[in-house]
């Protein structure tokens, strides 16, 4: 295992207290491993897991010479080249019913599309452009021999890889899979992530929070982010920033989970001993993010007894919980689950129906709503962009993605958003 601590002393632009996002980003995913461990499942609980090992087509697909189109399978040696071709036909090739024997010179078949082609037959002329009589067919010339016609094995050859290990599995690769007569695929167990919440003032849903308490919402964000992420989840629940209580929770994190996701305790107005506690349980570093909202945030991987945990220490602020989940959790998470190649989340440019007030030094997340006028992608803010306007985030459909060196926006620019549909 790499030592993270080491990992990061050796990089000459290292600095904890004014990172960039994307330095964050390599620094996480250059230190992350996936999972080890894997489990044998049929194909249609397979959805959304990733492949373990390369899935190797055992058949030719398709699986025989067949026609593509609704005609007459006949061999192109037959016709004139100049003039119309007079042909008999002998019989019909259907899909899964195929004509038991073959054609001779001057001979055709009627043929369906996925009709398998006799053995002399080689080109098919459509249905559409030929004149019949009784058994008599009349085809025109200009017709290209092997036309209309899928040749066995020319999707995927029986003995090459379908899907490559690392594909995490979309509903097309299920009926691919399917496709090839497989039952059963291997995929890597799923990522294991405990995840509380640090703070006194916190108390769950169903209690009574007394004067300057608040509910907790941040495990309730977090718990769903990742159930649509598709993890094994560990509610921790609530707890409180007592020293004794927090290593208790984080030594039975370890032990339980592969990643551990906390929020609070890491900003600089928290008690010290959160961050402290941290760093004793294994190697945690400290960042200052240049990111707005979300810049506290501790990285690292904690142990107690033989195992250990990465852990991801996200600000206690409702936005910034969301935003540095998605800008560093899910890269990390997706890593440990084994995908690869791994595609960051897409950005979509939009025209900005306002101005935005921007500093240039820190990448910005701002809560947008994408939107169509005249056919063309427009994006305007939700309002106020305060991290723990909780409300911000779900009037948005997208993030606003301003990036580092960016100075403020007129209306009219060009801006980066992310959609969040679909971002898991
Ligand atoms: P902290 O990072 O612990 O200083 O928290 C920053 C702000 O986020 C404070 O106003 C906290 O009350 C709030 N906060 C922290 N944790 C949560 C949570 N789990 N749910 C809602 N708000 C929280
Ligand atoms: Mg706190």
């Amino acid at each position: 295992m790499t030592s993270i601590l080491q990992a990061v002393s050796c990089m000459d632009d290292y600095d904890p207290n004014a990172l960039p996002v994307a330095r964050a980003q390599q620094i996480v995913a250059s230190l992350v491993e996936p999972v080890i461990g894997t489990e044998r499942l049929f194909v249609r609980n397979a959805l959304g897991r990733v492949l373990a090992q390369d899935v190797i087509s055992p058949i030719d697909v398709p699986a025989h010479d067949n026609s593509a189109m609704d005609g007459f399978g006949l061999r192109a040696a037959d016709l004139d080249a100049n003039a119309e071709t007079a042909l008999q036909v002998i019989g019909t090739s259907f899909a899964g019913r195929p004509f038991a024997s073959d054609i001779a010179v001057g001979q055709a078949v009627r043929i369906m599309t996925g009709g398998v082609l006799p053995p002399s037959v080689d080109t098919v002329v459509i249905q559409e452009v030929s004149r019949t009589e009784g058994d008599r067919l009349w085809v025109p010339p200009g017709q290209k021999p092997g036309q209309n016609t899928r040749r066995a094995g020319e999707d995927l050859r029986a003995g090459t890889p379908a899907l490559a290990a690392g594909r995490r599995l979309v509903p097309a690769d299920i009926g691919l899979i399917a496709s090839l007569g497989i039952a059963e695929v291997t995929v890597r167990r799923r990522v294991r992530v405990a995840f509380f919440s640090t703070g006194d003032e916190l108390v769950s849903l169903g209690q009574q929070p007394a004067e300057g308490q608040i509910f907790d919402s941040n495990r309730y964000t977090i718990y769903a982010m990742l159930a649509q992420f598709g993890v094994d989840i560990i509610d921790m629940g609530v707890v409180p920033d007592e020293p004794a209580r927090l290593e208790a929770a984080f030594r039975e994190a370890i032990e339980q989970a592969d990643a551990i996701i906390t929020s609070g305790g890491v900003s600089v107005g928290e008690a010290d001993f959160i961050k402290q506690l941290m760093a004793t349980l294994g190697e945690v570093l400290f960042w200052k993010i240049a990111m707005k909202p979300g810049r506290p945030m501790a990285f690292g991987r904690i142990a107690s007894g033989n195992q250990s945990a990465f852990l991801f220490g996200l600000p206690g602020n409702p936005v910034a919980v969301m935003v540095t989940f998605y800008q560093f959790v899910r890269d990390a998470l997706h890593r440990m689950a084994g995908v690869s190649p791994l595609l960051p989340v897409p950005l979509l440019p939009a025209t900005c129906a306002s101005n935005l007030k921007k500093a240039p030094g820190r990448t910005e997340f701002q809560r947008g709503v994408l939107f169509q006028d005249n056919g063309k992608w427009h994006v305007r803010l939700t309002g106020a962009q305060g991290s723990g306007i909780l409300r911000s985030m779900s009037e948005a459909n997208c993030f606003i993605v301003l990036e580092h060196e960016r100075a403020n926006i007129q209306a009219g620019d060009i801006v980066q958003v992310q959609l969040m549909e679909g971002l898991a």
